[in-house]
Protein backbone atom coordinates (compact mmCIF):
# COMPACT_ATOMS: atom_id res chain seq x y z
CA UNK A 1 0.00 0.00 0.00
CA UNK A 2 2.92 2.74 1.21
CA UNK A 3 4.61 1.84 -2.16
CA UNK A 4 1.52 2.33 -4.10
CA UNK A 5 0.70 6.19 -2.68
CA UNK A 6 4.68 6.65 -3.06
CA UNK A 7 4.40 5.40 -6.55
CA UNK A 8 1.19 8.22 -7.00
CA UNK A 9 2.70 10.80 -5.51
CA UNK A 10 5.94 10.80 -7.91
CA UNK A 11 3.56 10.23 -11.00
CA UNK A 12 1.78 13.94 -9.88
CA UNK A 13 5.36 15.14 -9.22
CA UNK A 14 6.20 14.54 -12.37
CA UNK A 15 3.24 15.40 -13.62
CA UNK A 16 3.37 18.95 -12.09
CA UNK A 17 7.00 19.97 -12.62
CA UNK A 18 6.33 18.82 -16.46
CA UNK A 19 4.14 21.35 -16.58
CA UNK A 20 6.00 24.16 -14.44
CA UNK A 21 9.60 23.42 -16.86
CA UNK A 22 7.29 24.02 -19.41
CA UNK A 23 6.13 27.59 -18.41
CA UNK A 24 9.84 27.70 -17.83
CA UNK A 25 10.58 26.57 -21.22
CA UNK A 26 8.57 29.53 -22.84
CA UNK A 27 10.47 32.00 -20.48
CA UNK A 28 13.46 30.87 -21.13
CA UNK A 29 13.08 31.23 -25.05
CA UNK A 30 11.52 34.68 -24.43
CA UNK A 31 14.76 35.72 -22.61
CA UNK A 32 16.90 34.33 -24.90
CA UNK A 33 14.45 36.42 -27.90
CA UNK A 34 14.62 39.55 -25.85
CA UNK A 35 18.44 39.69 -25.23
CA UNK A 36 19.26 38.69 -28.80
CA UNK A 37 17.16 40.00 -31.99
CA UNK A 38 13.67 41.04 -30.62
CA UNK A 39 12.95 44.47 -31.51
CA UNK A 40 12.92 47.47 -29.14
CA UNK A 41 9.18 48.30 -29.58
CA UNK A 42 8.68 44.38 -28.82
CA UNK A 43 8.90 44.82 -24.97
CA UNK A 44 5.66 46.62 -24.57
CA UNK A 45 3.79 43.43 -25.62
CA UNK A 46 5.87 40.53 -24.52
CA UNK A 47 5.73 41.97 -20.47
CA UNK A 48 2.04 42.06 -20.97
CA UNK A 49 2.19 38.05 -21.92
CA UNK A 50 4.95 37.42 -19.42
CA UNK A 51 2.33 39.06 -16.91
CA UNK A 52 -0.01 36.54 -17.51
CA UNK A 53 2.30 33.19 -17.76
CA UNK A 54 4.04 34.37 -14.84
CA UNK A 55 0.58 34.68 -12.91
CA UNK A 56 0.03 30.79 -14.13
CA UNK A 57 3.48 29.84 -13.36
CA UNK A 58 3.31 31.21 -9.98
CA UNK A 59 0.11 29.33 -9.02
CA UNK A 60 1.49 26.56 -10.29
CA UNK A 61 4.74 26.05 -8.05
CA UNK A 62 2.71 27.10 -4.74
CA UNK A 63 -0.38 25.05 -5.50
CA UNK A 64 -1.62 23.03 -2.62
CA UNK A 65 -1.24 19.82 -4.80
CA UNK A 66 2.42 20.76 -5.61
CA UNK A 67 3.47 21.15 -1.62
CA UNK A 68 1.44 18.35 -0.28
CA UNK A 69 3.21 15.83 -2.94
CA UNK A 70 6.87 17.40 -1.84
CA UNK A 71 6.03 17.38 1.70
CA UNK A 72 4.65 13.81 1.37
CA UNK A 73 7.39 12.53 -0.72
CA UNK A 74 9.69 14.35 1.27
CA UNK A 75 8.65 12.64 4.31
CA UNK A 76 9.43 9.68 2.99
CA UNK A 77 12.76 10.80 1.64
CA UNK A 78 14.93 7.31 2.90
CA UNK A 79 13.16 5.33 0.85
CA UNK A 80 13.18 6.93 -2.52
CA UNK A 81 16.01 6.13 -4.78
CA UNK A 82 19.54 8.49 -4.95
CA UNK A 83 18.30 10.39 -7.49
CA UNK A 84 14.48 11.06 -6.56
CA UNK A 85 15.77 11.71 -3.24
CA UNK A 86 17.96 14.53 -4.42
CA UNK A 87 15.40 16.08 -6.22
CA UNK A 88 12.86 16.44 -3.64
CA UNK A 89 15.05 17.80 -1.11
CA UNK A 90 16.15 20.69 -3.24
CA UNK A 91 12.73 21.21 -4.51
CA UNK A 92 11.48 21.21 -0.66
CA UNK A 93 14.63 23.50 0.28
CA UNK A 94 12.99 25.83 -2.75
CA UNK A 95 9.67 25.42 -1.33
CA UNK A 96 10.94 26.32 2.38
CA UNK A 97 12.63 29.52 0.95
CA UNK A 98 8.72 30.46 -0.49
CA UNK A 99 6.69 29.42 1.86
CA UNK A 100 8.24 31.65 4.93
CA UNK A 101 7.85 34.81 3.82
CA UNK A 102 4.70 36.31 3.82
CA UNK A 103 3.25 37.60 0.31
CA UNK A 104 2.75 41.05 0.92
CA UNK A 105 6.70 41.23 1.80
CA UNK A 106 7.85 39.34 -1.06
CA UNK A 107 5.36 41.60 -3.42
CA UNK A 108 6.87 44.55 -1.76
CA UNK A 109 10.47 42.92 -2.28
CA UNK A 110 9.68 42.45 -5.68
CA UNK A 111 9.08 46.14 -6.99
CA UNK A 112 11.70 47.35 -4.76
CA UNK A 113 14.12 45.12 -7.37
CA UNK A 114 12.12 45.90 -10.62
CA UNK A 115 13.13 50.18 -8.98
CA UNK A 116 16.05 49.44 -8.11
CA UNK A 117 17.85 48.45 -11.46
CA UNK A 118 16.80 51.91 -12.57
CA UNK A 119 17.67 53.65 -9.84
CA UNK A 120 21.14 51.96 -10.22
CA UNK A 121 21.17 52.52 -13.76
CA UNK A 122 20.77 56.32 -13.19
CA UNK A 123 22.76 56.44 -9.88
CA UNK A 124 26.07 54.93 -11.52
CA UNK A 125 25.46 57.20 -15.06
CA UNK A 126 25.52 60.38 -12.96
CA UNK A 127 27.66 59.16 -10.16
CA UNK A 128 25.27 59.68 -7.68
CA UNK A 129 25.82 56.62 -4.70
CA UNK A 130 23.28 58.84 -2.11
CA UNK A 131 20.47 58.57 -4.73
CA UNK A 132 21.15 54.56 -4.52
CA UNK A 133 21.93 53.74 -1.03
CA UNK A 134 18.32 53.62 0.35
CA UNK A 135 17.04 51.13 -2.22
CA UNK A 136 20.61 49.10 -1.06
CA UNK A 137 19.65 49.53 2.42
CA UNK A 138 16.60 47.89 1.91
CA UNK A 139 17.66 45.01 -0.36
CA UNK A 140 20.10 44.07 2.62
CA UNK A 141 17.45 44.17 5.15
CA UNK A 142 15.15 41.93 3.27
CA UNK A 143 17.67 39.60 1.78
CA UNK A 144 18.73 39.29 5.80
CA UNK A 145 14.93 38.41 6.65
CA UNK A 146 14.12 36.51 4.24
CA UNK A 147 17.51 34.36 5.43
CA UNK A 148 16.56 34.13 8.64
CA UNK A 149 12.87 33.29 7.80
CA UNK A 150 14.04 30.37 6.23
CA UNK A 151 16.70 29.14 9.26
CA UNK A 152 16.54 31.17 11.66
CA UNK A 153 19.15 29.96 14.01
CA UNK A 154 21.92 30.58 11.27
CA UNK A 155 24.39 33.31 9.85
CA UNK A 156 22.19 34.85 7.21
CA UNK A 157 25.18 35.11 5.18
CA UNK A 158 25.60 31.69 5.40
CA UNK A 159 21.93 31.29 3.67
CA UNK A 160 22.56 33.77 1.10
CA UNK A 161 25.76 32.15 0.20
CA UNK A 162 24.34 28.52 -0.19
CA UNK A 163 21.91 30.04 -2.35
CA UNK A 164 24.17 30.40 -4.92
CA UNK A 165 26.98 27.71 -4.18
CA UNK A 166 25.53 24.62 -2.31
CA UNK A 167 27.31 23.52 0.83
CA UNK A 168 29.63 26.84 0.68
CA UNK A 169 29.77 29.02 4.18
CA UNK A 170 31.64 32.15 5.72
CA UNK A 171 34.16 29.84 7.37
CA UNK A 172 34.82 28.31 4.22
CA UNK A 173 35.31 31.10 2.19
CA UNK A 174 37.41 32.84 4.64
CA UNK A 175 39.82 30.33 4.22
CA UNK A 176 40.26 31.12 1.02
CA UNK A 177 40.32 34.42 0.70
CA UNK A 178 42.67 34.59 3.73
CA UNK A 179 45.12 32.55 1.59
CA UNK A 180 44.86 34.81 -1.08
CA UNK A 181 45.60 37.66 0.95
CA UNK A 182 48.17 36.44 2.31
CA UNK A 183 49.97 34.75 -1.04
CA UNK A 184 48.59 36.21 -4.06
CA UNK A 185 48.12 39.86 -2.97
CA UNK A 186 51.98 40.37 -2.17
CA UNK A 187 52.96 38.28 -5.65
CA UNK A 188 50.35 40.41 -7.52
CA UNK A 189 51.93 43.27 -6.51
CA UNK A 190 55.52 42.41 -6.86
CA UNK A 191 54.38 41.48 -10.81
CA UNK A 192 52.56 44.66 -11.36
CA UNK A 193 55.20 46.95 -10.33
CA UNK A 194 57.31 45.21 -13.49
CA UNK A 195 54.78 46.76 -15.82
CA UNK A 196 54.12 46.09 -19.21
CA UNK A 197 53.21 48.34 -22.34
CA UNK A 198 54.58 46.64 -25.25
CA UNK A 199 51.82 45.28 -26.64
CA UNK A 200 49.19 48.49 -26.02
CA UNK A 201 49.16 48.98 -29.84
CA UNK A 202 48.15 45.56 -30.61
CA UNK A 203 45.78 45.55 -28.38
CA UNK A 204 43.72 48.66 -28.88
CA UNK A 205 44.06 48.39 -32.81
CA UNK A 206 41.18 48.53 -34.62
CA UNK A 207 39.76 44.92 -35.36
CA UNK A 208 36.69 44.88 -38.22
CA UNK A 209 33.95 43.31 -36.32
CA UNK A 210 33.01 41.31 -39.08
CA UNK A 211 36.78 39.60 -39.17
CA UNK A 212 35.94 39.19 -35.37
CA UNK A 213 32.91 36.99 -35.81
CA UNK A 214 34.48 34.91 -38.43
CA UNK A 215 37.45 34.06 -35.89
CA UNK A 216 34.83 33.53 -33.46
CA UNK A 217 33.41 30.90 -35.91
CA UNK A 218 36.29 29.38 -36.00
CA UNK A 219 37.20 28.99 -31.94
CA UNK A 220 33.66 27.75 -32.27
CA UNK A 221 34.98 24.98 -33.72
CA UNK A 222 38.44 24.66 -32.04
CA UNK A 223 36.30 23.66 -29.03
CA UNK A 224 33.88 21.42 -31.10
CA UNK A 225 31.08 22.86 -30.23
CA UNK A 226 28.05 20.76 -31.58
CA UNK A 227 26.32 23.48 -34.13
CA UNK A 228 23.17 21.40 -34.61
CA UNK A 229 22.57 21.58 -30.72
CA UNK A 230 23.32 24.92 -30.38
CA UNK A 231 24.56 28.16 -31.74
CA UNK A 232 25.91 31.47 -31.51
CA UNK A 233 24.99 35.32 -31.93
CA UNK A 234 26.11 38.62 -30.20
CA UNK A 235 24.84 40.73 -27.59
CA UNK A 236 26.25 43.78 -25.15
CA UNK A 237 26.55 41.36 -22.46
CA UNK A 238 27.80 38.15 -23.20
CA UNK A 239 26.06 34.90 -21.98
CA UNK A 240 25.39 31.53 -22.46
CA UNK A 241 21.64 30.15 -22.51
CA UNK A 242 19.92 26.61 -22.91
CA UNK A 243 16.65 24.72 -22.41
CA UNK A 244 18.53 21.28 -22.64
CA UNK A 245 21.45 19.90 -23.84
CA UNK A 246 20.02 19.72 -27.04
CA UNK A 247 19.65 23.47 -27.22
CA UNK A 248 22.55 25.77 -26.19
CA UNK A 249 23.09 29.22 -27.61
CA UNK A 250 25.96 31.92 -26.32
CA UNK A 251 26.86 35.19 -27.57
CA UNK A 252 30.04 37.70 -28.03
CA UNK A 253 30.03 41.00 -28.23
CA UNK A 254 32.44 42.68 -30.97
CA UNK A 255 34.91 45.98 -30.00
CA UNK A 256 36.45 47.48 -33.08
CA UNK A 257 39.44 48.14 -30.52
CA UNK A 258 39.73 45.54 -28.31
CA UNK A 259 39.58 42.27 -30.49
CA UNK A 260 40.70 40.26 -27.29
CA UNK A 261 37.15 40.63 -25.85
CA UNK A 262 35.34 39.03 -28.53
CA UNK A 263 37.82 36.36 -28.40
CA UNK A 264 37.70 35.44 -24.54
CA UNK A 265 34.28 35.99 -24.12
CA UNK A 266 33.61 33.82 -26.89
CA UNK A 267 35.75 30.75 -25.19
CA UNK A 268 34.66 32.05 -21.42
CA UNK A 269 30.89 31.22 -23.02
CA UNK A 270 32.14 27.96 -25.15
CA UNK A 271 32.82 26.46 -21.56
CA UNK A 272 29.39 27.57 -20.08
CA UNK A 273 27.96 25.83 -23.36
CA UNK A 274 30.37 22.56 -23.51
CA UNK A 275 29.42 22.04 -20.00
CA UNK A 276 25.84 22.04 -20.77
CA UNK A 277 26.15 20.36 -23.92
CA UNK A 278 27.71 17.16 -22.40
CA UNK A 279 25.21 17.02 -19.61
CA UNK A 280 23.31 13.23 -19.88
CA UNK A 281 19.81 14.00 -21.70
CA UNK A 282 18.38 11.54 -18.96
CA UNK A 283 17.92 14.89 -16.57
CA UNK A 284 15.81 16.44 -19.00
CA UNK A 285 12.23 17.85 -17.41
CA UNK A 286 14.06 16.64 -13.76
CA UNK A 287 15.22 19.54 -11.30
CA UNK A 288 18.78 17.93 -11.98
CA UNK A 289 18.81 19.45 -15.07
CA UNK A 290 21.32 21.87 -16.21
CA UNK A 291 25.14 22.76 -14.50
CA UNK A 292 25.35 22.10 -10.88
CA UNK A 293 26.27 25.39 -9.22
CA UNK A 294 27.28 29.05 -10.19
CA UNK A 295 31.00 27.76 -9.42
CA UNK A 296 30.89 24.70 -10.92
CA UNK A 297 29.81 26.36 -13.86
CA UNK A 298 32.13 28.96 -13.89
CA UNK A 299 35.10 26.64 -12.99
CA UNK A 300 34.48 25.38 -16.73
CA UNK A 301 34.55 28.80 -18.16
CA UNK A 302 37.42 29.84 -16.85
CA UNK A 303 39.23 26.32 -17.44
CA UNK A 304 38.65 26.79 -20.99
CA UNK A 305 39.39 30.69 -21.00
CA UNK A 306 42.41 30.84 -19.48
CA UNK A 307 43.87 27.73 -19.07
CA UNK A 308 42.98 26.33 -22.59
CA UNK A 309 42.90 29.82 -24.38
CA UNK A 310 45.31 32.43 -22.95
CA UNK A 311 48.00 29.08 -22.98
CA UNK A 312 50.97 29.49 -25.21
CA UNK A 313 50.34 26.33 -26.47
CA UNK A 314 47.14 27.75 -28.19
CA UNK A 315 48.09 30.88 -30.18
CA UNK A 316 51.03 28.12 -31.43
CA UNK A 317 48.08 26.48 -32.52
CA UNK A 318 45.81 29.22 -33.84
CA UNK A 319 47.87 32.50 -34.56
CA UNK A 320 48.34 31.60 -37.78
CA UNK A 321 44.60 31.58 -38.55
CA UNK A 322 44.22 35.11 -36.78
CA UNK A 323 46.65 36.24 -38.30
CA UNK A 324 45.17 35.63 -41.87
CA UNK A 325 42.34 37.26 -40.71
CA UNK A 326 44.28 40.42 -39.26
CA UNK A 327 47.47 40.49 -41.64
CA UNK A 328 48.02 44.11 -41.16
CA UNK A 329 47.83 44.24 -37.34
CA UNK A 330 50.22 41.12 -36.57
CA UNK A 331 52.53 41.52 -38.58
CA UNK A 332 55.98 40.03 -37.54
CA UNK A 333 53.76 38.96 -34.34
CA UNK A 334 54.75 35.38 -32.54
CA UNK A 335 53.08 33.00 -31.16
CA UNK A 336 54.96 34.15 -27.55
CA UNK A 337 54.30 37.81 -28.46
CA UNK A 338 50.83 36.94 -28.61
CA UNK A 339 50.92 34.90 -25.37
CA UNK A 340 51.99 37.81 -23.64
CA UNK A 341 49.68 40.24 -24.90
CA UNK A 342 46.89 38.24 -23.96
CA UNK A 343 47.94 37.37 -20.25
CA UNK A 344 49.03 41.22 -19.83
CA UNK A 345 48.30 41.90 -16.00
CA UNK A 346 47.43 45.49 -15.37
CA UNK A 347 45.64 46.72 -11.70
CA UNK A 348 42.59 48.12 -13.31
CA UNK A 349 39.21 49.83 -11.42
CA UNK A 350 36.32 47.64 -13.67
CA UNK A 351 36.16 43.81 -12.45
CA UNK A 352 34.79 42.86 -15.82
CA UNK A 353 37.91 43.74 -17.85
CA UNK A 354 40.42 42.48 -15.25
CA UNK A 355 42.86 39.91 -16.44
CA UNK A 356 43.72 36.54 -15.02
CA UNK A 357 45.93 37.79 -12.15
CA UNK A 358 43.79 40.37 -10.74
CA UNK A 359 40.56 38.93 -10.62
CA UNK A 360 39.96 37.30 -7.70
CA UNK A 361 41.28 40.68 -5.91
CA UNK A 362 38.46 42.46 -7.19
CA UNK A 363 35.86 39.59 -5.97
CA UNK A 364 37.84 39.31 -2.54
CA UNK A 365 36.82 42.88 -1.70
CA UNK A 366 33.12 42.72 -2.60
CA UNK A 367 33.40 39.25 -0.58
CA UNK A 368 34.73 41.64 2.59
CA UNK A 369 32.14 44.41 1.66
CA UNK A 370 29.01 41.92 1.66
CA UNK A 371 30.05 39.97 4.77
CA UNK A 372 30.35 43.29 7.01
CA UNK A 373 27.09 44.92 5.59
CA UNK A 374 24.92 41.75 6.19
CA UNK A 375 26.85 41.48 9.33
CA UNK A 376 26.14 44.69 9.79
CA UNK A 377 29.35 46.20 11.01
CA UNK A 378 29.10 48.73 8.23
CA UNK A 379 26.30 51.02 6.90
CA UNK A 380 25.62 51.67 3.40
CA UNK A 381 27.06 55.03 4.23
CA UNK A 382 30.97 53.58 4.74
CA UNK A 383 30.91 51.56 1.35
CA UNK A 384 32.69 54.26 -1.19
CA UNK A 385 34.84 54.86 1.80
CA UNK A 386 35.59 50.96 2.55
CA UNK A 387 35.74 49.77 -1.55
CA UNK A 388 37.95 52.85 -2.28
CA UNK A 389 40.63 51.52 0.39
CA UNK A 390 40.31 47.78 -0.24
CA UNK A 391 41.61 49.04 -3.80
CA UNK A 392 44.09 50.39 -2.70
CA UNK A 393 45.20 47.56 -0.01
CA UNK A 394 45.15 45.09 -2.74
CA UNK A 395 45.18 46.27 -5.82
CA UNK A 396 47.23 49.67 -4.90
CA UNK A 397 44.67 52.18 -7.36
CA UNK A 398 41.82 53.88 -6.21
CA UNK A 399 38.79 54.71 -8.03
CA UNK A 400 38.35 58.19 -9.04
CA UNK A 401 34.59 58.38 -8.29
CA UNK A 402 31.77 55.77 -7.29
CA UNK A 403 30.45 55.17 -10.46
CA UNK A 404 34.11 52.98 -11.32
CA UNK A 405 33.93 52.19 -7.72
CA UNK A 406 31.16 51.11 -5.62
CA UNK A 407 28.62 51.53 -8.38
CA UNK A 408 30.21 49.45 -10.94
CA UNK A 409 28.53 46.10 -11.28
CA UNK A 410 24.82 45.25 -11.26
CA UNK A 411 24.60 42.69 -9.05
CA UNK A 412 23.73 44.16 -5.59
CA UNK A 413 20.87 45.99 -7.20
CA UNK A 414 19.18 42.83 -8.35
CA UNK A 415 19.38 41.53 -4.76
CA UNK A 416 22.10 39.33 -5.53
CA UNK A 417 24.45 38.86 -2.19
CA UNK A 418 26.34 36.29 -1.85
CA UNK A 419 26.43 35.54 -5.72
CA UNK A 420 30.05 37.35 -6.35
CA UNK A 421 32.20 34.77 -4.10
CA UNK A 422 31.50 32.33 -6.83
CA UNK A 423 33.24 33.97 -9.32
CA UNK A 424 36.75 33.53 -7.56
CA UNK A 425 35.53 30.04 -6.53
CA UNK A 426 34.89 28.43 -9.92
CA UNK A 427 38.33 30.17 -11.13
CA UNK A 428 40.46 28.67 -8.32
CA UNK A 429 37.90 25.25 -8.96
CA UNK A 430 39.50 24.82 -12.57
CA UNK A 431 42.95 25.39 -11.09
CA UNK A 432 42.61 22.33 -9.04
CA UNK A 433 40.25 20.36 -11.97
CA UNK A 434 43.04 21.62 -14.27
CA UNK A 435 46.18 19.23 -11.92
CA UNK A 436 44.00 16.50 -11.65
CA UNK A 437 43.67 16.16 -15.66
CA UNK A 438 47.27 17.01 -15.46
CA UNK A 439 47.39 12.89 -14.50
CA UNK A 440 45.79 11.62 -16.76
CA UNK A 441 45.59 13.79 -20.64
CA UNK A 442 49.01 15.96 -21.58
CA UNK A 443 47.20 18.77 -21.95
CA UNK A 444 49.65 21.17 -23.83
CA UNK A 445 50.42 18.35 -26.15
CA UNK A 446 46.03 18.14 -27.23
CA UNK A 447 46.02 22.08 -27.77
CA UNK A 448 48.58 21.62 -30.22
CA UNK A 449 47.16 18.49 -32.08
CA UNK A 450 44.34 20.83 -32.37
CA UNK A 451 42.22 18.07 -30.44
CA UNK A 452 40.16 19.23 -27.76
CA UNK A 453 37.68 16.76 -28.27
CA UNK A 454 39.81 14.89 -26.07
CA UNK A 455 39.45 17.39 -23.11
CA UNK A 456 35.77 17.84 -23.76
CA UNK A 457 35.42 14.04 -23.48
CA UNK A 458 37.41 14.20 -19.88
CA UNK A 459 35.23 17.12 -18.56
CA UNK A 460 31.77 15.20 -19.97
CA UNK A 461 33.12 12.02 -17.82
CA UNK A 462 34.15 13.46 -14.63
CA UNK A 463 31.52 16.29 -14.31
CA UNK A 464 29.18 17.44 -17.20
CA UNK A 465 27.19 14.42 -17.57
CA UNK A 466 25.93 13.86 -14.08
CA UNK A 467 24.24 17.48 -14.53
CA UNK A 468 23.07 18.93 -11.16
CA UNK A 469 22.78 15.25 -9.75
CA UNK A 470 25.95 15.64 -7.66
CA UNK A 471 26.84 18.30 -5.18
CA UNK A 472 29.69 20.59 -5.98
CA UNK A 473 31.68 19.22 -2.87
CA UNK A 474 31.01 15.85 -4.39
CA UNK A 475 32.18 16.59 -7.78
CA UNK A 476 35.25 18.09 -6.31
CA UNK A 477 36.21 15.09 -3.92
CA UNK A 478 35.82 12.86 -6.52
CA UNK A 479 37.47 14.77 -9.59
CA UNK A 480 40.32 15.72 -8.18
CA UNK A 481 40.25 12.83 -5.12
CA UNK A 482 40.28 16.21 -2.00
CA UNK A 483 38.32 18.41 -1.45
CA UNK A 484 39.02 22.27 -2.66
CA UNK A 485 42.02 23.28 -1.77
CA UNK A 486 42.95 27.32 -3.09
CA UNK A 487 46.60 26.33 -3.04
CA UNK A 488 46.16 25.28 -6.54
CA UNK A 489 44.75 28.06 -7.73
CA UNK A 490 47.70 30.51 -5.95
CA UNK A 491 50.38 27.88 -7.51
CA UNK A 492 49.00 28.09 -11.03
CA UNK A 493 48.97 31.83 -11.29
CA UNK A 494 52.43 32.08 -9.88
CA UNK A 495 53.97 29.22 -12.44
CA UNK A 496 52.66 31.10 -14.89
CA UNK A 497 52.94 34.86 -14.16
CA UNK A 498 56.53 34.05 -13.04
CA UNK A 499 57.30 32.40 -16.46
CA UNK A 500 55.43 35.50 -18.36
CA UNK A 501 57.26 38.59 -16.20
CA UNK A 502 59.99 37.37 -13.97
CA UNK A 503 61.80 34.77 -16.09
ZN1 LIG B 1 30.89 32.85 -16.74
Amino acid sequence: MDEVIKLNMETKFREMLNKIQAYNYVFALIGWDSNTEAPRNSFKRRAEVMGILSKELFALQTAKEYKDVIIGLYEKIDTLDDNLKREIKKAKKDLDKVVNIPEEEYVEYTKLIQMSQLVWEDAKKNNDYASFKENLKQIIEFNKKFALYYAPEKNPYDTMLDDYEEGMTTKEYDEFFNKLKKDLVPFVKEILSHGNSDYDKLINDYFDPKKQQEFCDYLTDVLKFDRNSGLMKKSVHPFTWNTSPEDVRFTTRYLENYVFSSIFAAIHELGHATYEQQISTEWDGTLLHGGTSMGIHESQSRFYENIVGRSLAFWETHLDKFKSLFPDQTKGLTPMDMYKAVNKAEASMIRVEADELTYSLHIMLRYDIERKMVSGEVTVDDLPELWNSLMEEYLGIKPKNDSEGVLQDVHWSGGMIGYFPTYALGTAYSAQIYYAMLKDLNLEEIIKANQIEKVNKWLKEKIHKYGSSKTPKELMLEVTGEDFDAKYYIKYLKDKYTNIYLK
